[in-house]
């Protein structure tokens, strides 16, 4: 049998299963991210493919991270913001000699497109535009059927897409990104802003929505700018690249039709003429099970041993 396994390090959990070549789940689970920086987290991953090697023959492993990968190295380029002396290690040529298993390495949000395309709302399709909506943005292109990174492995990134010259502060040290206005940190922010109040609520962007719903004002108000920002933003993504679809994950991706319907529709009326009638926005379908899907799938066609 030829089954792989993947891996998805995030900040606080490491998500992971075993899939077969079809990226048909037939394990999974999920490991607390251990405090202690580069050692701990190369000992965890190790640890959690040894145990899945007991019950299943395992071709090759994949990771997702969060940070920007070198993908032909599989190293972390500089420093990761969510996973403290995460910066720079060379993971697939670690795991690999951790492991004696060929390993590839990619950004969490190319292994979540990458499963959603084989595996997910994007089957069938040769190009997609993908979001992940949550504390940040991550987003992946996938043209002609394959993942494209650009010519540093750092292409894609619309999430740091600049709509607002000069405007709100961004989480990576510049101003006006996407991500700052449309994520679901800036969502929360930006609904607590409206409001006028110092107490913590709604604490999240679940709640925000909520507030919406029953009528809140400030709620509301923050709701519909986010709308208009992110229908900014995926209808320049759009222009550029005429994806036969655009889909949406991330936390923000579950807050229901009516949201997802006024994306759509505020998208479709701001993009390039011809494009209206094709545009298509559909939700992710995999959930927080697409990083170690899409991982895994990316093992299957793109592991090796890394640098020696
Ligand atoms: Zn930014």
């Amino acid at each position: 049998m030829s089954d792989y396994a993947g891996l998805d390090l995030g900040g606080t959990a490491i998500k992971h299963g075993v899939v077969d070549r079809t990226g048909a789940v037939l394990a999974q689970g999920a490991t607390a991210t251990p405090p202690g920086g580069r050692d701990a987290i190369l000992q965890t991953l190790a640890g959690i493919v040894q145990e899945y090697c007991r019950a299943f023959t395992l071709e090759a492993v994949g990771l997702g991270t969060a940070g920007a990968v070198d993908f032909e190295s599989g190293t972390i380029l500089g420093h990761s913001p969510n996973i403290a002396g995460w910066g720079n290690t060379p993971v697939r040529a670690e795991l690999h000699r951790r492991l004696r298993l060929p390993v590839a390495v990619d950004n969490d949000a190319n292994c979540m497109a990458l499963a959603e395309l084989h595996a997910g709302a994007g089957q069938g399709c040769r190009s997609l535009f993908f979001l992940t909506l949550g504390t940040g943005i991550g987003s992946a292109v996938v043209n002609d059927g394959k993942l494209w990174r650009g010519a540093h492995s750092l292409g894609g990134e619309w999430g740091h897409a600049t709509i607002v010259h000069d405007g709100r502060p961004c989480a990576c040290g510049q101003r006006g990104h996407l991500e700052a206005y449309a994520s679901a940190t800036a969502l929360v922010a930006r609904a607590r802003e409206l409001a006028g109040r110092d107490d913590p609520e709604p604490a999240d962007a679940r709640g925000v929505f909520a507030a919406a719903e029953s009528g809140d004002r400030a709620a509301r108000q923050a709701v519909a700018e986010t709308v208009a920002y992110l229908a900014s933003g995926i209808a320049s993504a759009v222009n550029l690249l005429d994806p036969e679809r655009v889909i949406l994950g991330g936390g923000m991706a579950d807050a229901g039709d009516e949201f997802l319907n006024a994306v759509e529709t505020q998208t479709r009326a701001r993009v390039h003429v011809g494009l209206a009638e094709h545009l298509k926005i559909v939700p992710a379908v995999l959930g927080n099970r697409a990083g170690f899907i899409g991982a895994a799938l990316l093992a299957r066609t793109d592991a090796g041993a890394g640098p020696t």
